[in-house]
């Protein structure tokens, strides 16, 4: 299993990787170390996503938690990328009613929190409202 030396290797917490089964074709997000539909003859290996996708469901938050207080209401999305994988994040750069199903996003890796006692700064998915709706449905 050559997996997690690969991930000492990559900054992967600035991009976003996800893993390929290369048994079964599918991609999943987070990372996994044995494939959930193969087991034992999937053969799992690295691989970046694009980082586009569209809402799936979402919810707008009003009563958040301390970290998040300042934020509200912000929108919380579950996200299914072009890959395949789903992953919830926050929709950010955006009004809570701008937020519809079916929106095309970008997942952006993005400062969530500054924990300040000891300066550690912690990043995660977010994901980014694109505008630039086409005129028509295709
Ligand atoms: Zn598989």
């Amino acid at each position: 299993m050559h997996v997690p030396r690969f991930w000492r290797e990559i900054p992967n917490r600035y991009n976003l990787i996800g893993t390929k089964c290369n048994h079964c074709n599918k991609v999943f997000f987070p990372p996994r170390a044995i494939c959930p539909n193969c087991r034992r003859v999937g053969n799992l290996e690295p691989c970046k996503l694009e980082g586009k996708g569209k809402v799936l469901s979402f919810t707008v938050v009003h009563v958040a938690p301390q970290d998040f207080k300042d934020q509200v209401p912000y929108v919380l999305a579950i996200i299914e990328l072009k890959e395949g994988p789903k992953l919830m994040a926050q929709v950010t750069d955006c009004d809570p009613d701008e937020v519809e199903i079916g929106a095309e996003v970008e997942i952006t890796f993005r400062r969530i929190k500054e924990d300040s006692e000891e300066g550690i700064i912690h990043y995660g998915p977010k994901a980014k409202l694109l505008r630039s709706k086409p005129s028509e449905q295709t």
